[in-house]
């Protein structure tokens, strides 16, 4: 089965916009068992998005489009499309009733061409949107199946997911489909990862094992995949190998995030976290705190990027500052204690570095950090060094806090 994307949207040509549907979708539909032939971006002209769709239904079973389903002079996709397939346009009186509702509700006068968005093709099967006011919209096309999605990422995922992902699945089902596993490792290259796992899983690679690596700042992710009969048999043995030679630097699986982990662990346990920040800025808290429900277990983040806010508020000793400098084990570890006690939390954690570009010294190169993790039954401090961009470094002491902490509570 061919499948192919179109994204619409000048804004992605002129790189004002990531084209984020591209990397989302081909993901989602890898995971569904499919895999994208080809993707196009093209321009918001009507003879553009008709020309790329022509071709697109001439040879492939699945077509996706997405943007272009709004209101604006610009959206010109569903007309473009109905045009192509020589369909007709009629309002769809539920759209149109949801969509005069959307606008009464929120108390906004409903200009007549949004109403633009209740005309669709005659036999579309139309998916609902929930996060905003065009639907997305499936028509069978002589090959296959042409779905068209809104452009606002937080309407096109629901939607993909909540009615394309059913709909595939019922109309179009995958030829041969795959079972993938991916698992998340920290603290680990991707060379010494693949060392360690691979000669334990010549017997599945030689079945048809395969066997991905994504690295990025600090970690790897290792995508098992397979197809066909025993697909799954085959992930379960290859999933328990590389746990086994890879242990506790494995912490999690699929999207997973270090953050959610720590919050759902720490709410099973009834135990609770604080920050204290110098270096991360306040990333840790804002990660931490990304998490619904993160208010049960999490009491306090504290930003104390000077002397003298670590002193007045965490309780770091002048002498200690003064002798081993703020990028030091001992301030870090003051950091920590500081946060703990203050808010009485079971666990703090503390963050202090050199991000750079200045500030490196022969003793403390550029990177140097120090990452404190407090706890019922002491306090443990971590260096490292990340000698990168000050982003990066930020995001890089971020997952090794969190995953110091995960290493004491996730046994
Ligand atoms: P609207 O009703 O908002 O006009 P639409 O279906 O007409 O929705 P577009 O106008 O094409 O969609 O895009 C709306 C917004 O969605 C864009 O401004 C952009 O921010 C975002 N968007 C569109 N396509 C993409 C994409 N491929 N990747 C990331 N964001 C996108
Ligand atoms: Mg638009």
């Amino acid at each position: 089965m061919r499948v192919e994307l179109i994204n619409t949207g000048s804004e992605l040509l002129l790189g004002s916009v990531l084209n984020t549907h591209h990397h989302w979708l081909a993901q989602q539909l890898t995971h569904l068992g499919y895999t994208l032939a080809h993707q196009q971006t093209v321009p918001d002209t009507g003879e553009a998005i008709q020309a790329a769709a022509a071709e697109a239904i001439a040879r492939a079973e699945l077509v996706i489009i997405t943007g272009g389903l709004g209101p604006t002079g610009d959206d010109l996709t569903r007309q473009r499309i109905a045009e192509l397939l020589d369909l007709p346009l009629e309002e769809h009186a539920e759209t149109r009733d949801r969509i005069t509702a959307h606008f009464k509700n929120r108390n906004r006068p409903l200009h007549k061409t949004i109403l633009v968005q209740a005309q669709v093709p005659a036999g579309a099967t139309v998916l609902r949107n929930d996060h905003g006011t065009a639907p997305g919209l499936a028509l069978p096309t002589p090959r296959g199946w042409l779905i068209l999605l809104p452009g606002p990422p937080r309407e096109l995922r629901p939607m993909f997911t909540q009615a394309v992902a059913p709909l595939l699945a019922e109309k179009l089902p995958p030829e041969n489909p795959i079972t993938t596993r991916t698992l998340k490792t920290i603290g680990i290259g991707e060379t010494t990862v693949e060392q360690r796992i691979t000669p334990a899983l010549t017997e599945w690679i030689a079945a048809g094992l395969e066997i991905g690596y994504c690295a990025r700042a600090g970690e790897v992710d290792v995508r098992l995949t397979a197809s066909g009969e025993g697909a799954a048999e085959c992930i379960a043995q290859a999933e328990a190998i590389v746990r086994e030679k890879l242990g506790p630097q494995i912490y999690g699986v699929e999207d997973e995030q270090l953050e959610e982990i720590l919050i759902r662990k720490l709410t099973a346990s009834g135990q609770t976290l604080a920050v204290a920040e110098s270096c991360t800025g306040g990333l840790l808290a804002h990660r931490l705190t990304n998490v619904p429900g993160a208010s049960a277990v999490f009491l306090a983040g504290h930003c104390m990027y000077s002397n003298a806010a670590k002193q007045n508020t965490l309780g770091v000793q002048p002498e200690t500052l003064a002798e081993h400098g703020a990028v030091s084990e001992a301030v870090a570890r003051q950091m920590a204690e500081g946060a703990r006690a203050k808010h009485s939390a079971d666990y703090a954690l503390a963050t202090t570095g050199i991000a750079g570009p200045d500030g490196g010294t022969p003793e403390k190169p550029l990177g140097t950090v120090f990452i404190a993790c407090a706890t019922p039954e002491g306090t443990e401090v971590a260096s490292a060094c990340f000698a990168t961009d000050r982003e990066t470094f930020k995001q890089m002491v971020v997952q090794q806090a969190m995953n110091h902490l995960r290493l004491k509570i996730c046994k």
